[in-house]
């Protein structure tokens, strides 16, 4: 099977149009190096890229994806742990002064998740990787009159809570939050709405990011 053609083309819509408006950077960047100030933990899902929401130049946004943005918690073991590399690499060798947890609507992963859904190969790593969002659902507690559509948006921003948590257990980087080195953020994206909220630290409560008093 060929490459995709539609990469092939949208390769050339990039190198006729914003490559050679920043040509000059991706220069300075290589011969610098990127410098990002914030590092973006955010699911998979092909319809929540960070770099367009936040409409992010290169080398502005360091980013993470995994399936329903997890950030699992320190477990120093010696195996091999993708998201804990990044963001080892991240905070020690970038330096980054912002982490953003990026959740979403119609989150693929919190839904099987919630539906306990049989595992799509007999790996099921979805399964024992969604099994990290547990905290997050016993603190979101049970569905009652919650329709299930507000169940899920329940879930998913609980989970962006947990991944915020799970942040606070490195130690290293608990000691940066704490110090007010790194500041550490909550985000949730309607998918179908293209609203973006925030998490109010204070209360927990998701808001229009752009009913922040601070305007963010
Ligand atoms: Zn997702």
């Amino acid at each position: 099977m060929p490459f995709p053609h539609r990469l092939l083309e949208g390769y050339r819509q990039f190198a006729d149009g914003r490559l050679r408006h920043e040509q000059d950077r991706y220069r300075e960047l290589a011969e610098a190096g990127q410098s990002p100030e914030v590092l973006v933990i955010g699911c998979c899902d092909s319809r929540v890229s960070p770099e367009v929401i936040f409409d992010a130049r290169p080398g502005e946004l360091f980013v993470v994806r995994n399936v329903a943005n997890i950030v699992p918690p320190y477990e120093p073991d010696g195996h091999a742990h993708g998201v804990s590399a990044a963001l080892e690499f991240g905070v020690a060798a970038l330096k980054v002064k912002h982490i953003v947890v990026l959740g979403h609507a119609r989150c693929g992963g919190v839904k099987a998740f919630a539906e306990k859904a049989e595992p799509l190969s007999p790996g099921d790593f979805i399964g024992n990787w969604m099994r990290l969002m547990a905290p997050a659902a016993a603190k979101a507690g049970p569905q009652r009159d919650l329709s299930w559509a507000d169940y899920l948006t329940r879930l998913e921003q609980a989970n962006v809570a947990n991944s915020l948590d799970n942040l606070k257990t490195f130690p290293r980087l608990r000691h940066l939050i704490e110090t007010g080195v790194i500041a550490i953020h909550g985000a949730y994206f309607g998918v179908a709405t293209g609203a973006l909220l925030m998490r109010d630290e204070a209360t927990g409560v998701f808001v229009p990011a752009t009913a922040r008093p601070d305007g963010v």
